[in-house]
C-alpha cells in the first residue's frame, strides 16, 4: 500500500489519532503535515521525528481548526494536498440542559465545521491532481447515542452525513470520501473523560475502563492508533478506489451490538 509521492495533511495530528494517522502515513510513504492551534517546540520536534524515521517530508502547520479562515490557510500552506484527514475533535460531557452554549459552539466548529471548511479548500488541489482521498475521523458515536454528549453526537452524525454527500459530489471523479468510526482508544481525550466518570459513579479507574468504555466493546480492548492509521492507509490505497461514501468501524463490535 504505497502512498508515495502523496501529501497527506492530518488536522488535529500532534497527539492520539491524528499521530497515530500521520505515523502510518508516512510508513507507508506519504509526505505528512501535522497541525494543531499550539505551536509548540514539541510539534514541531514531533515533524522532524516523523522525517527522520520514515525518510518522508513531514512538516508542522499551526492552525485553529475553531477558525474557518485558519483552516482554509491550513491547505493554502501545505502546498500539495492529496490526502486529506479530517481529524481534530474535542469532547465535552454534560446533560443537555446544563450544556454550556460555548462548548457546544466549539465543538461544533472543531469537530465538524472545520471538515467543511478544509474539505472545500481541498478539493480544488485534488482535482488539479488527479487523485484524493477525504478521511473523515467520525465516531461510534456518529452511529449512535449516549447521553450527556449532545453536542459530540451532532457533530459526528454530522460528519458521516457530509462525507457522503462529499463522496456523491466526487463520485464520477478519481476522488473518494470515507468516514472511520472508532469505539474507544485510549487518547488523551478519552483519558480526560475517566477522572469525572469516577467521581460520578464512585468508581476505581479500572472499573470505569472495564465497566464503563470496554463494556461498549464486545472485543473488551482498546482499539490503538495504529490501527486507526492502517485504516485510514487502507482507504488511500488503490484497493479502496470504489469505497466511497461509507463508513468503516474501528470498534472491536460496538456497532455490532
Ligand atoms: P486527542 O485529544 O489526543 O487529539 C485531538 C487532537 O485535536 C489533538 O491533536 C489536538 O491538538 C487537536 N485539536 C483540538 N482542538 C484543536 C483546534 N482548535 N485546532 C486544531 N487542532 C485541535 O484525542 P483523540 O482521541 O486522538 O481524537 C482524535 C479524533 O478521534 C477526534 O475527532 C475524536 O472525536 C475522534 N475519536 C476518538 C475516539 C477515542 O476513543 N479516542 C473515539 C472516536 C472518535
Amino acid at each position: 500500500m504505497s502512498l508515495s509521492g502523496k501529501t497527506a495533511v492530518v488536522t488535529g495530528s500532534n497527539s492520539g489519532i491524528g499521530l497515530g494517522i500521520a505515523w502510518e502515513m508516512a510508513r507507508a510513504g506519504a509526505n505528512v503535515i501535522l497541525n494543531s492551534f499550539t505551536d509548540r517546540d514539541e510539534d514541531h520536534a514531533l515533524a522532524r521525528e516523523i522525517a527522520d524515521q520514515t525518510g518522508v517530508e513531514a512538516r508542522y502547520i499551526r492552525a485553529d481548526m475553531s477558525r474557518g479562515d485558519d483552516c482554509r490557510a491550513l491547505i493554502e500552506q501545505a502546498g500539495s494536498c492529496d490526502i486529506l484527514v479530517n481529524n481534530a475533535g474535542i469532547q465535552h460531557v454534560a446533560p443537555i440542559d446544563q450544556f454550556p452554549v460555548e462548548k457546544w459552539d466549539a465543538i461544533i466548529a472543531i469537530n465538524l465545521t472545520s471538515a467543511f471548511h478544509t474539505t472545500a479548500a481541498a478539493l480544488p488541489k485534488m482535482r488539479a491532481a488527479g487523485w484524493g482521498r477525504v478521511v473523515n475521523i467520525a465516531s461510534a458515536h456518529g452511529l449512535t447515542a449516549s447521553p450527556y454528549k449532545s453536542a459530540y453526537i451532532a457533530a459526528k452524525h454530522g460528519i458521516v452525513g457530509m462525507t457522503k454527500t462529499v463522496a456523491l459530489e466526487t463520485a464520477e471523479e478519481p476522488i473518494t470520501a470515507n468516514a472511520i468510526c472508532p469505539g474507544y482508544v485510549l487518547t488523551p481525550l478519552v483519558e480526560a473523560q475517566i477522572p469525572d466518570t469516577m467521581k460520578e459513579y464512585d468508581m476505581s479507574r479500572d472499573d470505569v475502563v472495564r465497566n464503563v468504555m470496554l463494556a461498549r466493546q464486545p472485543s473488551k480492548e482498546f482499539a490503538t492508533v495504529e490501527q486507526l492509521g492502517g485504516t485510514a492507509v487502507f482507504l488511500c490505497s488503490d484497493a479502496a478506489a470504489q469505497i466511497t461514501g461509507t463508513t468503516i468501524s474501528v470498534d472491536g463490535g460496538w456497532t455490532a451490538l
